[in-house]
């Protein structure tokens, strides 16, 4: 709290680096309390950005408690009902290729890689690989909620499910189903060099940051030269976002006839 909640307000959206508390595994198992954590904040003296951000965040995790204890029937599915009748897509390869970071989008592998080899995942990072299985692969998000469940250090259930239901749109306050995270433009703008990326996938090390969020676009001689092959080394993309994004608008359209 002392160094870094000043900087909160920024770095905590930076996947590279330690920019957020990593509290939340210790809150869980009961290490820690939040109105400890609220107590110790208050007794910051400059209150700046980072400060309000940081609280914000704890904000949000109240909210998620207090919306499963007064709505109970949120554990069970969609809080939007008309949700039930989103025509979900069912296809064991693409979600086995979500699971084990092989979608052939960097960003989307580096996390969930770092998820399944240290039971952590950068928030940030949760938003993206969420979005990009509701939205460009169009599978449930029970089926992540389910993933995060096993593997998540921090799990429990109010964040997790209110928070999938956020990314897939059918939550409380939830993102629009129309808001598509862009998994390059978000590695480009958040994994800048991409050092995240390199981190959990080392098949891309010797892609040039230029490339490194869509290493596809590499010439295949160039591919040869640091002998990193797409498709070969490490996947081609699974879908092509232009006609994942297209599809997934035109699923949501469905939801209104
Ligand atoms: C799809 C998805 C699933 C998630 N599942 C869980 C989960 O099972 N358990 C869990 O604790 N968090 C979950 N989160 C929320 C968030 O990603 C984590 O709380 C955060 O990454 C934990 O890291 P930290 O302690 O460094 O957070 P910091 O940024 O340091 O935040 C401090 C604390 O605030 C709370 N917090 C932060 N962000 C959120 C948020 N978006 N919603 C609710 N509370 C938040 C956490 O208790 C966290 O420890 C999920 C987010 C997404 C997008």
């Amino acid at each position: 709290m002392k160094k870094k909640i000043k900087d909160y307000g920024t770095a905590r959206d930076y996947p590279s680096i330690e920019g957020t508390s990593k509290l939340s595994p210790y809150i869980k198992h009961g290490q820690i309390h939040v109105s400890t954590i609220w107590q110790k904040c208050n007794e910051i003296k400059s209150k700046g950005i980072g400060y309000r951000k940081y609280i914000n965040e704890l904000g949000w995790r109240e909210f998620s408690h207090s919306l499963i204890n007064y709505f109970p029937e949120f554990l069970k599915g969609n809080y939007r009902k008309e949700f039930d009748k989103f025509p979900w897509v069912r296809n064991e390869k693409f979600l086995k290729a979500w699971k084990s970071g092989m979608t052939g989008y960097p960003i989307v592998d580096a996390g969930m890689r770092e998820l399944y080899e240290t039971g952590w995942m950068h928030n940030r990072i949760r938003m993206v690989v969420g979005s990009f299985l509701v939205k460009h692969l169009r599978i449930n998000w029970t089926e992540g909620e389910k993933h995060f469940r096993n593997c998540l250090l921090d799990f429990n259930k109010a964040n997790n499910v209110a928070q999938w239901q956020w990314v897939a749109g059918c939550g409380a306050d939830a993102a629009p189903y129309f808001r598509i995270f862009n998994p390059i433009l978000q590695g480009e703008k958040f994994d800048k060099e991409g050092l995240y990326v390199k981190k959990w996938v080392p098949e891309l090390n010797n892609v040039p940051k230029k490339f490194i969020h869509k290493p596809w676009e590499m010439e295949l001689k160039y591919q040869e030269a640091i002998k990193t092959i797409i498709g070969k080394d490490y996947p081609k993309p699974i879908v092509i976002h232009e006609k994942a994004r297209a599809a997934a608008l035109e699923a949501f359209q469905s939801l209104k006839k």
